[in-house]
């Protein structure tokens, strides 16, 4: 047993005086991506970048208390029916977006100008599009009956991008609208009065606990 010990202790020291040698290689953290850049860093471009719904993966905590928001241009959004869903409770699960009331087949215009970031289908979202604003945050498109832009297509504020539809997890035809920050959710009727299609301000400070997963 004491040999044992011995010849234990002897490998070991051998080995580099008994320190560990195998250290595990760190996992890249995403939450050095900042929301407010356009461009993400190539190894998350790579990575899920420009597959998933959330690409950010960042703790809330990290997520800035206060952003100001700044808006050049108008909002394009259909507008004048009653929303058939709000943002926030709904039956225990959280909507994460409002529901515009449309007939498929009506044009989906991007709200503000920005890039593609994800153009696909997504088996709850259906058809979805999701556009990167330089203001930093996000706008989301779900149940489009067809897409119409490609990821990494510029657009502009009112470009057609999709039609509407009821693709994926959908009760029936309706737009599916979310405003994103950080790959959180938050109400897009702070932002748009959906009755008239206008911004609420040109200025907008988004605070931390405006956000849900
Ligand atoms: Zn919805």
């Amino acid at each position: 047993m004491t040999a044992f010990l011995a010849i234990g202790i002897w490998l070991s020291l051998a080995a580099g005086g008994g320190q560990t040698v195998v250290t595990p290689e760190p996992i890249p953290a995403p939450r050095a991506i900042p929301c407010y850049s356009l461009e993400a860093p190539a190894r998350i471009v790579e990575g899920w970048w420009d597959r998933e719904l959330d690409s950010y993966r960042i703790p809330l905590d990290s997520i800035p208390s206060r952003t100001h928001l700044r808006f050049t241009e108008d909002a394009s959004v259909p507008y004048g029916a009653e929303l058939r869903s709000r943002f926030g409770g709904r039956r225990g699960r959280k909507h994460k977006g409002v529901d515009i009331p449309v007939p498929t087949g009506t044009k989906v215009t991007a709200v503000f100008g920005g890039t593609v970031r994800l153009s696909a289908y997504h088996n709850g979202y259906g058809n979805v599009v999701i556009i990167r604003h330089p203001s930093g945050i996000e706008t989301c498109y779900a149940h489009l009956h067809k897409r119409l832009v490609s990821r990494g297509d510029v657009v502009e504020a009112g470009q057609v991008i999709a039609t509407s539809g009821s693709t994926g997890r959908s009760t029936g035809p309706h737009l599916h609208l979310e405003t994103n920050y950080c790959g959180r959710h938050f109400d897009p009727e702070f932002l748009i009065d959906f009755s008239t299609g206008t911004l609420r301000a040109r200025e907008f400070m988004l605070r931390r606990e405006m956000l849900i997963k």
